[in-house]
């Protein structure tokens, strides 16, 4: 079955000035899929988004954060200028309805995943959303476009257990403060890679942050040193991701793909920068996620654009993330990275063990 791809022009109209997070993104990630001939393919079909319902958005959002948006965006539309949320987070003209089918673009591609139509898909939507919570929007975020889906699953589509893995290089907060109490619809796990809030925005995704009431032990915040590169991305997941996914059995997997922890992003200068994944290691996590889908939701895995500013090099990111998904082994590579000792022990001696520590309570597997 083949992979979904799910754009529409729409997502270019969220144009902010002086920001990274630019059309450009998904311009140069079209083009490049295009020129490699995936784009529209047979095994990668080409799926126009439709445009989510209010109703859809207020399953996390606030009323009154999405009228502050569309008014923002009206006010843009009549000055024609770019208004600011805060200092990341900008909105134009289009931005309101651009959010709304970055939404839907959610939507359009988990129903096909459950039509049958499609094995798995990837959203080349913006603007991105797991900064976003349920009252403020943040970090370029407009809506929540995971955190959404998720609930789309549990209400609309009779899903019980969902779990979103997010791996971009910020900490996810908004998807982990929309879930931190885990949701009444559902059962939902959350689990992200991060480089540590101690040396980047948002400054938040610790170990001790595991959820409260319903969604204790549901929340699970792997925060990587600053050069963690890809081994100790994949010890994370086999110590700590796969064994808490075998144990919970999701019928659905979300990921929140970021692009931003490739070696050559620099987010925190003078702060040892990054988390020096490889493409290889983007495809690997990719993998990684995949066998789990396979074993227990038939494969059903949809991914969704958060961050990633190094524009040719996300291209590149995305080019395989879409070859994995497909079963196809020829990925483009670059020369490993060796690992850093220093990081590798203190993930293995301290990170894993205290993250054990932590949610023992929670899965037997630990
Ligand atoms: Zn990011």
């Amino acid at each position: 079955m083949p992979v979904g791809i799910i754009y529409d022009d729409i997502y270019l109209n969220h144009a902010e000035a002086h920001s990274v997070e630019v059309p450009e993104r998904l311009i140069v990630a079209k083009k490049y899929l295009e020129e490699k001939g995936v784009w529209n393919s047979k095994d990668f079909p080409f799926i126009k988004p439709r445009k989510a319902t209010l109703d859809q958005v207020r399953y996390v959002h606030s009323d009154r954060l999405i009228t502050d948006i569309r008014e923002l965006s009206e006010v843009a539309a009549k000055t024609n200028s770019i208004r600011y949320f805060d200092m990341d987070t900008i909105v134009s003209g289009d931005s309101y309805e651009a959010s709304l089918y970055s939404v839907g673009g959610n939507l359009t591609g988990i129903d096909n995943i459950l039509e049958g139509k499609i094995i798995s898909g990837f959203g080349l939507v913006r603007p991105p959303g797991h900064h976003s919570n349920s009252h403020k929007c943040a970090g370029f975020c407009i809506f929540n476009n995971i955190a959404i889906a998720a609930e789309y699953l549990f209400r609309e589509k009779n899903i019980k257990k969902v779990a979103i893995y997010d791996w971009d290089c910020h900490h996810g907060n908004g998807t982990q403060d929309i879930f931190y109490n885990g949701s009444e619809n559902g059962e939902l796990l959350f689990i992200s890679t991060h480089q540590d809030g101690r040396t980047l925005y948002p400054g938040s995704g610790f170990v001790n942050e595991i959820g409260s009431g319903k969604g204790a032990g549901y929340i699970v915040n792997m925060p990587m040193a600053p050069r963690s590169g890809d081994y100790v991305n994949q010890l994370l997941f086999d110590q700590v991701a796969a064994p808490i996914l075998n144990e919970f059995k999701p019928e659905f997997i979300l990921i929140s793909a970021g692009f931003d922890t490739h070696h050559t992003t620099h987010l925190t200068p003078g702060m040892g920068t990054a988390l020096f994944w490889t493409l290889q290691g983007t495809a690997n996590i990719t993998k990684n996620i995949k066998t789990i889908a396979e074993k227990f939701c038939n494969g059903r895995i949809f991914i969704t654009l958060e961050g990633g500013y190094r524009i040719d090099e996300q291209a590149q990111a995305i080019y395989n993330v879409l070859k994995v998904l497909n079963n196809e082994t020829d990925i483009l590579t670059e020369k490993e990275i060796e690992p850093d000792k220093l990081v590798v022990e203190y993930t293995q001696d301290k990170l894993i063990k205290q993250l054990h520590k932590n949610l023992a309570e929670y899965w037997s597997c630990f």
